[in-house]
């Protein structure tokens, strides 16, 4: 890093976020009731402070559920309306970042097939410019952390401050029992590197199965990360993405409830 990142905290740019931030809905938006309902039962936890779904999905093979589309943005604000909590959604293009401008979404996330790519990060960036809206960076899906400095950079160099990190694993060709490898060193030297920058995990595609969402998730705030993003969807099963590392919201609640939450240091 040259220079520091002049950061604004979560907490100053979503005054309802507690610590750890936590943010859930489903993989991808399906249907309007889908993200209404789903977004009631979020806010009806009292443990949920942002609301995910993707609405363009970045699918690593052609010909599955590739997101609904810009209606998708629609649903997200009858969700927005329905439950009060503030919504956020995947972009990978200069498009996508005017469609949700255009809706008025809360805060925008930038996924791993599209952080690792700075062309694409940039027209992100140069889209963005000036504008005053929250960006989340998940890591590239390679474990490289200057580009996810990288990305950060051009966003920040866009005149974005109010920026996060969003940890979800690193994939490679051996498979493990996770999705994706955590390689806890890599989000421990980003904070290292940039003191600034508040970190979430996403345990949801670390882990790829949701008997593992616990396990990831506290040695996430064992590590005294600010937040966690974790899927949700009113029937896993039936979810037309990332099926078996979704859970439905009464028992993300459960699981919030198990986790051991540090208080700050002081
Ligand atoms: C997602 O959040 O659903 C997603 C596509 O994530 P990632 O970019 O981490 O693969
Ligand atoms: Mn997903």
């Amino acid at each position: 890093m040259s220079h520091p990142l002049a950061l604004r905290p979560i907490s100053s740019w979503l005054p309802t976020a507690g610590r750890p931030l936590i943010i859930s809905g489903p993989c991808s938006a399906e249907n309007e009731n889908q993200m209404v309902q789903t977004a009631q039962q979020l806010a009806a936890t009292g443990r949920v402070h942002l609301l995910r779904a993707g609405i363009w999905k970045p699918r690593t093979r052609p010909g599955q559920f590739e997101g609904a589309g810009q209606i998708g943005l629609e649903w997200l604000q009858s969700a927005r309306q329905a439950s009060g909590l503030p919504i956020c959604t995947e972009v990978a293009t200069a498009a996508h970042v005017e469609a949700c401008l255009h809706a008025g979404v809360d805060v925008l996330w930038i996924g791993a097939r599209t952080t690792v790519n700075p062309f694409s990060v940039q027209e992100i960036a140069d889209a963005l410019q000036g504008v005053d809206i929250p960006v989340l960076v998940k890591n590239p899906v390679n474990p490289d952390l200057e580009l996810w400095i990288g990305a950060l950079e051009r966003l920040h160099k866009a005149g974005l401050y109010k920026l996060a990190a969003i940890h979800r694993g690193f994939s490679s060709f051996e498979k493990g029992p996770l999705r994706n490898a955590p390689m806890w060193d890599l989000p421990i030297e980003l904070k290292t590197r940039v003191p600034e920058l508040q970190i979430i995990c996403d345990p949801s595609h670390i882990a790829g199965h949701r008997e593992l969402l616990s396990f990831i998730a506290q040695k996430a705030l064992d590590l005294d990360m600010d937040g966690l993003m974790i899927e949700s969807h009113l029937c896993p099963d039936l979810a037309l993405s990332d099926v078996r590392q979704q859970i439905s919201p009464a028992t993300l609640a459960r699981l919030l409830e198990g986790l051991e939450i540090r208080t700050p240091s002081p």
